[in-house]
C-alpha cells in the first residue's frame, strides 16, 4: 500500500496547511490586536498559496493514479476509496482554474470588499458598482474555467458539491412559493408572539455565564470547544476535537447570542461528530455547507426554540436575569422566541421570512449568470423582490442590496445553501422522529445525546465521504425535499398565530 501511504502523508500535509490558516483566521477575528492585520493578511496567503500547490501538484496526480490501483474494486464507502475518489475531484478542480485567475479573484475581492464598507456607510451603492463589475467578470472566467450545464452550476458546485441549478432552482422555488402565502398570513394576523421580554437590560457577564452553559449542556465532546467573542459570529474546527466557537454580545438583546452560541455549537457538533479515522484528510469535512448549516439551523431552531428546550432553560434565565426573565412562564418565552416579522435585513430575520431573503438573492444570481441583469440593475431588482417576496418597502441600499459582503468577495452560489440547510434540516427532523418518536418528549427528558447519536450515525460520521445528494438519499430516505420543513412551519406558526 505503498501509494496509499505516501497519498495520506501529502493530504495530511494539505490538511494541516488548512487547518492552521483557520486558526489564524479565528485568531484575527478573536484574539489579534488591530495593528496586526497587514502581517496576517501576508501569512494567511502564503498558507494559501503553499496549499494549493501541494493540492494541484503533478506529485498528487501520480500519487491519485497509483492509489487507484491500489484500492482496485474495494466497497466505494471504504475509506481508501473514499480518500482517492474525494482527492481526485478536489484536485482536478484545484487544476481547472488557473493560478493567475485565481489570485486576482482573492485580490480583486478583498479591494471589493473594503469598497463594499465603504459603500455600505455611505449608502452609495455607485461608489460599489465598478468593484462589483469586475468581481462578477472575473467569476464569469472563472465559471468559464469547468464543463457545466448551466452558468451557475459550477459556483453552486463550490459549496453543494455535485449539485446542479436544475435540481435547486425549482427546489427554491417551491420553497418560496408556499413560504410567501405563509409570510402574509401571518402579517395580516399580527400579533400572537411578542419578544419584548428578550430587549432590555442584559448584562454581556450574565450573558456569557449563559452562553457556557448552554453549550456545556449540549452534547458536545468535554475539553474540545471554547467560546470567544468576535463581531460576526462563526465556528471553525482545528481539529475534531478542537472546536471554536464564537458569538457576539448585544446588552439590549438577549436573543443576538442566546440562539447565535447554540446554531454555532450546532456546526461544532458535526465536526466532534466525524469518524476520527477522516482526521488529517479531505474527507475530515461536513458534506456540503447545506449539510453543515442543516445542523447548526436544526440545533438553533427546531431544538433551540422548541417549547420542551425552552422549558428546560427557564430555570437558568430567571436566575441568571432575575428583573427581565424571573416572572416569565415557558409559553412566554416560547412565544418571545419565535416572533415571525417581515424584515429588511437578513442577518436579523426569523426563521420563516429567512427563507426568502435568499429566494431573493439566489434570484438575483441566477439573473446575473444567465446575463438576464447587469450589476447596475442590482438595486431596483432588489426593491422590487423584497416588495414581491416580504412585503417590505427598501428605503436605502445600504439595508438592501449593500447589506450583504458575500457579493464583494466573489461568493455567488454561497446563499443558496442556507436555504438548503433549512431544507435538509426539516428532512432530517422528520426522519429522526419517525425513528426516535416523540423528540419533544426527548428533549424534555434531557435526552439530547439520544438525538445527536442519531444524527452522529446518519449524517456526521460520514463526513465527506458521499456527496450531498447521496447523504440525503442515505440520511433522508429520499432526494431533497422542501414539504417537510414547509408542512413543519406550517404547523408551527399556524399554531402561534392562530392561522
Ligand atoms: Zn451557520
Amino acid at each position: 500500500m505503498a501509494a496509499l501511504d505516501d497519498l495520506l502523508a501529502l493530504c495530511g500535509e494539505i490538511s494541516d496547511l488548512g487547518r492552521a490558516r483557520a486558526l489564524l483566521f479565528w485568531d484575527e477575528r478573536t484574539q489579534m490586536p488591530p495593528r496586526g492585520a497587514a502581517a496576517r493578511a501576508e501569512q494567511l496567503a502564503t498558507l494559501t498559496r503553499l496549499r494549493h500547490r501541494r493540492l494541484s501538484s503533478d506529485a498528487l496526480g501520480r500519487l491519485l493514479d497509483s492509489a487507484r490501483t491500489e484500492v482496485g474494486d474495494r466497497d466505494p464507502d471504504s475509506f481508501e476509496a473514499s480518500l482517492v475518489r474525494v482527492t481526485r475531484r478536489e484536485w482536478e478542480r484545484a487544476r481547472k482554474v488557473p493560478a493567475d485567475l485565481r489570485a486576482e479573484i482573492a485580490r480583486q475581492g478583498s479591494i471589493a470588499e473594503r469598497a463594499w464598507e465603504r459603500a455600505r456607510e455611505a449608502s452609495d451603492f455607485a461608489a460599489f458598482r465598478p468593484h462589483l463589475e469586475r468581481v462578477v467578470g472575473l467569476k464569469r472566467r472563472y465559471v468559464e474555467c469547468f464543463d457545466f450545464e448551466h452558468p451557475y452550476d459550477p459556483l453552486l458546485d463550490d459549496y453543494e458539491p455535485g449539485m446542479t441549478t436544475a435540481e435547486v432552482r425549482p427546489l427554491l422555488e417551491r420553497l418560496r412559493d408556499g413560504l410567501v402565502p405563509l409570510v402574509a398570513a401571518i402579517g395580516e394576523r399580527g400579533g400572537g408572539a411578542d419578544d419584548a421580554c428578550l430587549h432590555g437590560e442584559f448584562p454581556v457577564a450574565a450573558q456569557r455565564r449563559l452562553a457556557e452553559r448552554v453549550i456545556s449542556d449540549l452534547p458536545l465532546e468535554d475539553g474540545a470547544w471554547r467560546l470567544d467573542e468576535t463581531i460576526h459570529p462563526f465556528a471553525t474546527g482545528i481539529a475534531i476535537s478542537d472546536l471554536r466557537i464564537t458569538t457576539r454580545f448585544d446588552p439590549g438583546y438577549l436573543g443576538a447570542a442566546l440562539w447565535a452560541v447554540i446554531h454555532e455549537a450546532g456546526h461544532a457538533m458535526y465536526q466532534n461528530g466525524l469518524d476520527p479515522r477522516l482526521e488529517r484528510t479531505p474527507l475530515c469535512r461536513s458534506a456540503s455547507l447545506g449539510f453543515d448549516e442543516s445542523q447548526s439551523r436544526m440545533w438553533e431552531n427546531w431544538i433551540g426554540r422548541g417549547r420542551a428546550y425552552l422549558a428546560r432553560m427557564l430555570p437558568a434565565l430567571g436566575e441568571l436575569f432575575e428583573q427581565r426573565l424571573g416572572s416569565i412562564d415557558a409559553e412566554e418565552l416560547y412565544r418571545a422566541a419565535n416572533v415571525v416579522r417581515p424584515s429588511l435585513i437578513r442577518m436579523e430575520a426569523d426563521e420563516v421570512t429567512y427563507n426568502l431573503h435568499i429566494a431573493l438573492r439566489f434570484e438575483l444570481e441566477l439573473r446575473l449568470f444567465e446575463d438576464r441583469l447587469e450589476v447596475a440593475e442590482l438595486p431596483d431588482a432588489w426593491n422590487a423582490l423584497s416588495r414581491e417576496y416580504l412585503g417590505v418597502e427598501v428605503p436605502d441600499d445600504r439595508r438592501g442590496v449593500l447589506q450583504d459582503v458575500h457579493w464583494a468577495g466573489g461568493a455567488f452560489g454561497y446563499f443558496p445553501t442556507y436555504s438548503l440547510g433549512n431544507v435538509i434540516a426539516g428532512q432530517l427532523w422528520a426522519a429522526m422522529g419517525a425513528d426516535l418518536g416523540d423528540l419533544e418528549a426527548r428533549i424534555a427528558a434531557g435526552e439530547l445525546e439520544t438525538l445527536r447519536d442519531w444524527l452522529g450515525r446518519r449524517v456526521y460520521r460520514h463526513g465527506g465521504k458521499l456527496l450531498p445528494a447521496e447523504l440525503a438519499a442515505r440520511a433522508c430516505g429520499g432526494p431533497l425535499d422542501p414539504e417537510p420543513l414547509l408542512g413543519q412551519l406550517r404547523a408551527k406558526f399556524g399554531e402561534i398565530y392562530g392561522l
